[in-house]
């Protein structure tokens, strides 16, 4: 028997809470939307293999809420600083530690 590898494969982190970046997606398409309709298409989900499975869709992930969000962060940044400090706002998963 193997132990479960329930670590993210970009900052090998132990993912507590799984939800994987295809859910995280749509929510975070939901947020932008709010504030500008062309900027959903920056909002991209990801599908990494892993053997942990996302509370939500019950599909197998392998990288972090945290390393998702800070990918998605990036662009938004590049594109409009008020809607990504909304994102960071509500899709904190540690970023602000690291960031600001
Ligand atoms: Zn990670
Ligand atoms: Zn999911």
């Amino acid at each position: 028997m193997t132990a479960a590898q329930n670590r993210c494969v970009e900052c090998d982190d132990i993912i507590a809470n799984p939800v994987c970046p295809n859910c995280l997606a749509a929510q975070m398409m939901v947020m932008v939307g709010e504030y500008d309709q062309n900027l959903v298409n920056c909002v991209k989900g990801i599908s990494i293999e892993g053997d942990i499975t996302c509370i939500i869709c019950n599909e197998r992930m392998g990288l972090c809420a945290h390393c998702f969000s800070k990918d998605i962060y990036c662009i938004l940044s590049e594109k409009n600083q008020k809607i990504s400090k909304e994102f960071l706002q509500r899709f904190d998963f540690d970023l602000r530690k690291e960031l600001i």
